[in-house]
């Protein structure tokens, strides 16, 4: 299965607890076996089981993808509050460059401004 095909199987079974748990219990001889599994997919199951212990919810496209006030604001501060593509200092938002969908996490290295013009020209993240 690749990997897209898998995030959106997940992401409909996050809508069902049951069938996530069930998901989980799947993967959970992988998670006594590390030393087998090479998957990008079961690390990003675990880190949004982390998250639902966490945050006491299933995550959401749009939790999942938060990003904390003070990175976002170091984000902005390190590319002086111009949008990197464009330069426009106007309705900046703090895009992921590898989005999180394809593995990208919310470190600064993986994050940059843009204007919400060029971010939506991008494409989705
Ligand atoms: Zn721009």
């Amino acid at each position: 299965m690749d990997e897209a095909r898998y995030q959106s199987q997940l992401k409909r079974s996050l809508l069902q607890r049951d069938h996530f748990l069930k998901k989980a219990l799947e993967f959970s001889h992988k998670a006594t076996h590390p030393e087998e599994s090479s998957d990008n997919a079961f690390q990003s199951l675990i880190n949004l089981l982390n998250q639902w212990c966490e945050q006491g919810r299933p995550p959401s496209q749009s939790r999942r993808a938060a990003i904390p006030r003070e990175v976002r604001q170091t984000v902005l501060q390190l590319d002086e509050f111009e949008c990197r593509q464009c330069g426009s200092g106007l309705d900046l938002t703090v895009d992921h460059i590898t989005p999180i969908a394809k593995g990208g996490s919310n470190d600064i290295g993986n994050l940059q401004t843009l204007c919400r013009h060029c971010n939506s020209s991008k494409g989705a993240t």
